[in-house]
């Protein structure tokens, strides 16, 4: 039985009410506290297991099925697939970009890295919001990410120092995933100014919004002429632009 407190209002000497108040049993109180706060602990390390798992398993069902939509959208022909590893290794975490934070997959010695961390999953809406809150947005897109990655190893170029590649990169993935949204004002943004933010995620919104016109109006043809004439050594974005979308014309 729930442990109460009798109390008692007078008014001018009379009796004017009773009051039965619960008492509160801080043992009780203390073991159900304990209690949830391990049942939450166990499922927080149990969903976020699960998640990181996720990836592996996200790949391993996904990746021809990946490689058939860019092939139908891009006329693309891939002859072989990668290896992807769930993880980055050591010299990468260490010596490049790819210990940035930010940075959730690396494309290295013909392999694709993704780091391990919880994925957010397409088509798993309220997952995808539980983790990004239990993770503080520590997650990413697996399904944007991989088709990035898949990019870089088609064309076998490398992740981190051209502009052109992340550019196609971003396009490509970000078509297979409807997600075209461009950055204003990135045309402010100077090459040296650029050249300090590489592998932030500003980096690549002002890569795809540069070949973005470019692949829009001339596709295939855009990408291949691209890749092949990134910009001059201080040419700034705009210009590099204009001139891509003149080129290309021709
Ligand atoms: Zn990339």
């Amino acid at each position: 039985m729930q442990p109460f407190r009798i109390q008692l209002e007078y008014r001018d000497g009379q009796l004017i009410n009773i009051k039965l108040q619960k008492k509160i049993n801080w043992r009780l109180a203390f073991v159900g506290f304990f209690c949830c706060f391990f049942v939450l602990t166990l499922f927080y390390m149990f969903f976020l297991t699960f998640a990181v798992n996720d990836a592996e398993m996200y790949v391993h069902s996904n990746i021809i099925r990946l490689t058939k939509m860019q092939e139908q959208r891009f006329g693309m022909a891939y002859k072989e697939l990668p290896i992807v590893v769930i993880g980055f290794p050591t010299e990468l975490s260490t010596t490049s970009p790819g210990n940035k934070s930010t940075i959730h997959g690396v494309f290295s010695n013909n392999i694709i890295y993704l780091k391990k961390l919880p994925v957010l999953l397409p088509g798993h809406t309220l997952r995808n919001i539980v983790l990004y809150l239990l993770t503080w947005g520590n997650v990413y897109d697996i399904e944007q990410l991989l088709h990035h990655e898949l990019v870089h190893f088609y064309f076998r170029n490398t992740t981190f120092n051209s502009l052109v590649g992340e550019g196609i990169a971003e396009y490509i993935a970000r078509e297979m995933v409807n997600n075209t949204i461009i950055l204003s004002n990135w045309q402010n943004v100077t090459r040296t100014k650029l050249v300090s933010i590489v592998a932030e995620p500003l980096y690549y919104e002002i890569a795809y919004a540069v070949v973005k016109p470019i692949v829009d109006n001339h596709g295939k043809t855009g990408i291949i002429y691209v890749l092949n004439h990134p910009p001059a050594e201080n040419e700034e974005l705009l210009d590099y632009q204009k001139r891509m979308m003149k080129e290309v014309a021709r």
